[in-house]
């Protein structure tokens, strides 16, 4: 007998971020992330509601920022790969710093973030477990170190795609396409595809040794999670001094010691030996006699890159590279159109040669268009994207759902 599912969007159906996606299939109610957006102020999904599992996608705040608040107002078991586990306390605690600094509302306390950790089990990819009286496997999402796709097996299969990259990069090997009757799926790129990642890499490194070879500094304003061990990976062999700085530390620390999500584990361990992590203001002093240094926020929007770009801001021989998304809104984004970003209060252009380099971590149309296609669902329900329809003309063979946040419907 094939059962109705309900499906209710908490947050992240029509938006990029703060992803809650909740699941009503037979007796089984579950919930997959509980995220927020980490804007200045942040933006937050609506209310928990009491489910009996919470599965978590990926470490990054727009999937998991809340989930502290969840616990905070009821339980449910708390399923997610140890390296999701082991990555989400230190952005948990910073997004709390976060809050106190700036004043915003505060969801939980740093006692919530821990107990959170009370109701987890974590699990394997490509392993069977049992949820009440259905199935569920995760299996790697390709996005950052330990992000999965939950695929549920009951009276029909439900994939969970979370953010998605079905495309190698030089830490993780692509998400592969598993089968199902219902497919919820990221498309954060509808309508957009990435330049290939090999020669995005290449560019990359020869633009990093020009400039380096011409007497200046590179800053890589880089994510904390899988982004800063990526650049490693990408860099630490060309011969140059490497600073690493920011909360990217922290998370390689658990990277290295949380094996079997690599491609290859002992090639991060040698290229994270070969940098330099810059730990505290001592370092952070002298760190400017390295070539590179790859630090936070990736956004610009704070962490030590601001100063290590305000000190290099009249040297026209450096440069500034960025790889990451740069959200609207963000100095990032200001830098990469207009060449100015502000700091303290204070708007600058900084001298600094400024290019973007495509790093995504997600995948672009085309890959999102063939995802599709072997998963080959009866219906495909889009989500976390600010531009789905353009995904509906490569996908009228199949059933197509756009939900809106807070409206419950049927598959
Ligand atoms: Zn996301
Ligand atoms: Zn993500």
């Amino acid at each position: 007998m094939v059962i109705d599912m309900k499906i209710k969007f908490l947050g992240g159906a029509e938006e990029v971020g703060r992803l809650a996606i909740k699941v009503e299939d037979g007796n089984q109610r579950f919930m997959v992330d509980y995220g927020m957006i980490p804007d200045k102020p942040p933006k937050y999904p609506m209310p928990p509601e009491p489910v009996d599992g919470l599965f978590l996608t990926h470490a990054h705040l727009d999937h998991t920022g809340m989930v502290p608040h969840y616990f905070s107002k009821f339980s449910a078991n708390f399923y997610a790969t140890m390296m999701t586990a082991n990555s989400i306390k230190p952005l948990l605690d910073d997004a709390l710093k976060v809050a106190r600094l700036e004043n915003y509302p505060r969801y939980f306390s740093a006692e919530d973030i821990d107990s959170v950790f009370s109701s987890l089990i974590p699990v394997n990819y490509g392993e069977y477990n049992e949820f009440g009286s259905m199935g569920f496997t995760p299996y790697s999402a390709g996005h950052i170190p330990g992000s999965t796709m939950w695929h549920f097996q009951n009276s029909r299969s439900l994939l969970v795609t979370g953010d998605l990259n079905t495309k190698d990069t030089l830490l993780l090997d692509g998400a592969k396409p598993v089968r199902s009757d219902v497919l919820i799926m990221e498309s954060t790129y509808a309508g957009k595809n990435h330049e290939e990642r090999s020669s995005v890499v290449k560019r990359l490194r020869e633009s990093v040794k020009e400039v380096v070879d011409q007497g200046g500094k590179v800053i890589l304003p880089s994510f904390a999670v899988g982004r800063t061990q990526e650049l490693i990976m990408a860099l630490s062999d060309l011969n140059l001094s490497i600073g690493v700085d920011g909360l990217g530390n922290s998370l390689t620390s658990i990277y290295l010691h949380t094996p079997g999500y690599f491609r290859s584990h002992r090639d991060l361990r040698r290229a994270v030996s070969r940098t330099r992590s810059v730990r505290n203001a001592r370092m952070r002093e002298s760190a400017l006699e390295n070539d590179v240094i790859i630090t936070t926020s990736g956004m610009l929007d704070g962490g030590p890159v601001l100063n290590y770009i305000r000190k290099l801001a009249d040297d026209d021989k450096s440069a500034i590279f960025l790889t990451g998304y740069q959200v609207e809104g963000t100095n990032g984004r200001s830098l990469m159109e207009n060449g100015t970003l502000t700091i303290d209060g204070k708007p600058m252009k900084p001298k600094q040669r400024i290019e973007f380099f495509d790093m995504s971590a997600h995948a672009g149309h085309d890959e999102l268009v063939s995802f599709v296609k072997e998963v080959s669902p009866e219906t495909v329900i889009l989500c976390h994207g600010e531009n789905r329809e353009k995904l509906l003309a490569d996908l009228s063979e199949f059933e197509v759902i756009l939900p809106m946040n807070g409206n419950e419907f049927t598959v």
